[in-house]
């Protein structure tokens, strides 16, 4: 095996998706010359996620136009696709690659790029897709999801948890037609994350668009309908979600969004840290000739004077990070530079665009800078320890944008309130 820089040598990158494929261009465009093995547990080339629970949920997309890269495409960068097969193992000091069928791929660099995997409700009962139950991070799920919530006029859609997704696919399916609930364990929907100001106005845009949201309550299980299920006039329900104080809420699909895990099983005995995520120092190395980005990566992210080892699980800082780690590893552990994103990003529902600039807390002084709440349209600024931490608007794209600077530069609470004011 060479170094990097030769045409002998082969960067292995594990996961087939955006951080990954972000990734492969970067290595190709930076003027790398030597092979390129992509591993992805997927049979489908690298297409985007954000569409799945929007235009291809539905119907405005046929899901071809998710695509990331196409045959003449990986052809043309020369990649060598290895799709439907799982990493199973890693030897990081070796960098060696096991694949499910036992081939071991031999590397110079490894990126690792495996994303994140939908929690699962414990009691379930062994009910899928072909039941009704669904989650959703796959082209495949978004195209089952779509047959079964279209399959029958006004389906009983029940969504379990009003994080972003269950926000999209509660706003999807209404606007398909489905009677929609959905059901929240925090007494205000997103709050941990962006307050609860920001948070209360998100749960009134569920009701505004007549999606019934119960809040503050716990789910139990999901188990199929019976007899003693069907209600006045009603047929059995093929599902039922039970919540914990013994309410049964009937439904003809349940889709469950409570949230993602790192894909770090394949790592275990891999020789690096694994927690929560694949540790990486600033420049996203896990090891010598080893890098992680995307959802699965937990850098040392610094800003503004702190460093704080920090796991993303949006679109715009995967796609840089795969930038990123191809260019650290173009570049070597003693050269690279570090990541230092300023995070974005966006999620669409109920017709209506929020975007985060920054990283938000649900603890963090929230001030309204433009417009306001009873219009829809707002920026709002999120204050932490005397600085400004993240900015976040609805229908506001220029005015956020404008703060962007201010971010970038650290600028102090003060100062950013100022400027709001000015
Ligand atoms: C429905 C949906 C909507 C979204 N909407 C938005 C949005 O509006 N805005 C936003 O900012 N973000 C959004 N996101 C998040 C965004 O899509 C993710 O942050 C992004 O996909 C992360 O990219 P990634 O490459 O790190 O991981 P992933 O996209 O998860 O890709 C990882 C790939 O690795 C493969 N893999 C996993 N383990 C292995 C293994 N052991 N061997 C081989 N292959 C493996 C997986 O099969 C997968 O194909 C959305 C996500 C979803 C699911």
């Amino acid at each position: 095996m060479g170094e990097l820089g030769e045409d002998s040598s082969v960067v292995v990158v594990v996961g087939a998706s955006l951080a990954g494929w972000r990734a492969v261009e970067t290595l190709r465009s930076e003027g790398y010359g030597g092979a390129i093995t992509l591993v992805g547990e997927e049979l489908h080339l690298p297409y985007d996620r954000p569409p799945l629970s929007k235009q291809v949920l539905a119907g405005t997309w046929p899901p071809e136009k998710a695509v990331l890269a196409d045959t003449r495409r990986t052809d043309e960068l020369r990649v060598r696709e290895v799709l439907g097969r799982r990493a199973v193992g890693l030897d990081a000091a070796g960098r060696k690659v096991t694949l499910d069928d036992g081939t071991v791929l031999s590397a110079d660099g490894v990126v690792i790029a495996t994303g994140a995997a939908p929690r699962q409700l414990p009691s379930v009962g062994g009910l899928g897709p072909r039941d009704g139950l669904f989650t959703l991070r796959t082209m495949d799920d978004s195209v089952a999801l779509r047959a079964a919530v279209t399959g029958r006029d006004s389906a009983r859609v029940v969504i379990i948890g009003a994080g972003f997704i269950g926000a999209e696919v509660a706003s999807t399916c209404a606007g398909l037609g489905c009677r929609v609930t959905v059901l929240e364990a925090l007494d205000i929907p997103l709050a941990p994350v962006l307050g609860p100001m920001v948070g209360g106005h998100c749960a009134s845009l569920y009701r505004s668009h007549g999606v019934t949201l119960q809040l503050g309550v716990s789910v139990a299980g999901v188990r199929r309908g019976g007899e003693g299920d069907a209600g006045a006039g009603a047929g059995v329900p093929p599902l039922v979600v039970e919540l914990a104080d013994a309410q049964a809420v009937p439904a003809d699909v349940v889709v469950v969004g409570i949230g993602v895990a790192p894909l770090t099983g394949w790592l275990e005995d891999s020789g690096l840290t694994i927690e929560n995520g694949v540790v990486c120092d600033d420049r996203l190395f896990a090891a010598d000739g080893v890098v992680a980005a995307g959802d699965v990566a937990r850098w040392r992210w610094r800003y503004d004077g702190t460093e704080e080892l920090i796991r993303i699980e949006h679109w715009q800082v995967a796609a840089e990070a795969g930038v990123a780690a191809a260019r650290s590893l173009l570049a070597g552990r003693a050269d690279a530079t570090a990541f230092t994103p300023i995070p974005y990003f966006w999620s669409d529902q109920f017709g209506i665009r929020f975007q985060v600039l920054g990283s938000p807390g649900g603890g963090d002084e929230v001030v309204i800078a433009d417009g306001s709440l009873d219009e829809g349209k707002f920026v709002a600024l999120y204050g932490r320890a005397g600085r400004l931490r993240a900015v976040m608007a609805i229908g506001r794209p220029r005015q956020l944008m404008g703060f962007r600077p201010l971010l970038e530069a650290g600028t102090s609470w003060d100062d950013a309130l100022a400027h709001a004011a000015g």
